[in-house]
């Protein structure tokens, strides 16, 4: 049976309005989940600012917001660089005022067994995933201390962050950091009105996965359900609905906390746990050689 259908697309737990008049920015919110979060947002009248790098993830997260008739401003934004981060800010105060909420979707990956990966490689992703995540809560913490108001931010992490993630060891210790992070900004930005959570999604497939994650995933068994506890992979609008709940009046006593909301899978764990295979047999490489 596995756990229930969530409530239809459109459906909410919060009151209608619950967002009127608050301005929310969401890096990448272009694609996959960060769409998915500002749609939520979006539904219960939030203005939206979506900070990304492409035009075409900047236009495709426009017309997202347009179709829910949301205010919705976009800005080219890299956030591996702060004069980028704060022109990004500027425009946001320029459209709706300064952001009341920041949810920090933005993150780079691609699998690749540790003993091949790039020095390149892992300071791309530890930069974007690490230290533009951070880059971004600064700005918004400076400008809301600078102003005297009260906001909150959203981490998005990954649960490798606790177990550690084969293949994946750029982006676990990035997201590792960011877990940390959370819990170090809630504490110091608490006595200046500012939560800071974090928010980790399960599988929730979505149609703008990389090439590489995709690939990914497609390697395990094509019944995706099956691998869950749940007995079913997530959807974007749960994630969606997490987040709105945690920004909202009604959660301003959670701090400092990271929410998973993949039913239970990663605690999935037993010392039976299916046959090891290594990370270059799971993604069909041939043996390591120097060159
Ligand atoms: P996605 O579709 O690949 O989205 C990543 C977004 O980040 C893109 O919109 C991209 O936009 C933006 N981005 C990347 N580098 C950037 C940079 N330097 N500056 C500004 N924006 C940048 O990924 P997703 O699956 O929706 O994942 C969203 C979040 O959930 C990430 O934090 C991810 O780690 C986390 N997560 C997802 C899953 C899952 O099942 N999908 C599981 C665990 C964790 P541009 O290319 O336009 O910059």
């Amino acid at each position: 049976m596995g756990l229930p259908a969530p409530p239809p697309l459109g459906a909410s737990a919060l009151p209608a309005g619950t967002y009127d008049g608050v301005c929310v920015l969401v890096t990448g919110a272009g694609t996959g989940l960060g769409k998915g979060i500002a749609e939520e947002f979006a539904r219960l009248g939030a203005s939206i600012v979506i900070a990304s790098r492409k035009p075409e993830h900047l236009d495709a997260g426009r017309a997202a917001m347009d179709a829910l008739g949301a205010p919705v401003e976009t800005a080219t934004c890299d956030i591996r660089e702060p004069e980028s981060i704060a022109a990004a800010f500027d425009a946001a105060e320029a459209a709706f005022g300064l952001p009341q909420v920041l949810v920090n979707n933005a993150a780079a990956n691609f699998p690749v067994p540790a003993e091949d990966m790039s020095p390149n490689a892992w300071r791309t992703v530890v930069d974007i995933t690490l230290n533009g995540t951070f880059f971004v809560a600064r700005e918004f913490g400076r400008r809301h201390l600078a102003a005297d108001t009260p906001g909150s931010v959203i981490n998005i992490g990954a649960s490798y962050a606790w177990t550690g993630g084969p293949g994946f060891a750029h982006s676990a210790a990035a997201k590792a950091g960011v877990k940390n992070m959370v819990e170090s900004l809630a504490v110091e930005w608490g006595p200046y009105g500012i939560q800071v959570n974090g928010l980790v999604p399960g599988l929730i497939p979505h149609e703008d996965m990389t090439a590489d994650i995709q690939e990914n995933l497609s390697r395990a068994d094509p019944e995706k359900d099956a691998l869950q506890p749940a007995m079913r992979v997530g959807t974007r609008r749960e994630f969606g609905w997490a987040a709105t709940f945690l920004a909202s009046p009604y959660a301003q006593f959670i701090t400092g906390h990271t929410l998973v909301v993949d039913g239970a899978n990663w605690q999935r764990r037993s010392m039976t746990n299916p046959t090891v295979v290594p990370i270059r047999d799971q993604m069909g490489k041939g043996p390591f050689t120097l060159d």
